[in-house]
């Protein structure tokens, strides 16, 4: 049993600003990513639009990435 295997995405990229977000578990929010001691932020007027590639895997749904 390996721990951190989450079906919902815990990090975004907003394609439009560059902002970069990650899940909080505990908090149960979105936290803004700081690399290098500075918070990605982006620009607080973008309607930020999400990339979250491939890692959510909606329930229910039969597709199955994993086959080659
Ligand atoms: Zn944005």
């Amino acid at each position: 049993m390996s721990d951190g295997q989450l079906r919902t995405p815990t990090k975004r990229t907003c394609e439009r600003c560059g902002r970069i977000e990650r899940w909080d578990r505990s908090e149960e929010t979105w936290r803004v990513v700081r690399e290098e001691g500075t918070p990605r932020v982006g620009n607080p007027y973008c309607i930020h639009e999400w990339d979250i590639n491939g890692a959510f895997a909606p329930f229910g749904d039969d597709t199955d990435a994993a086959e080659a």
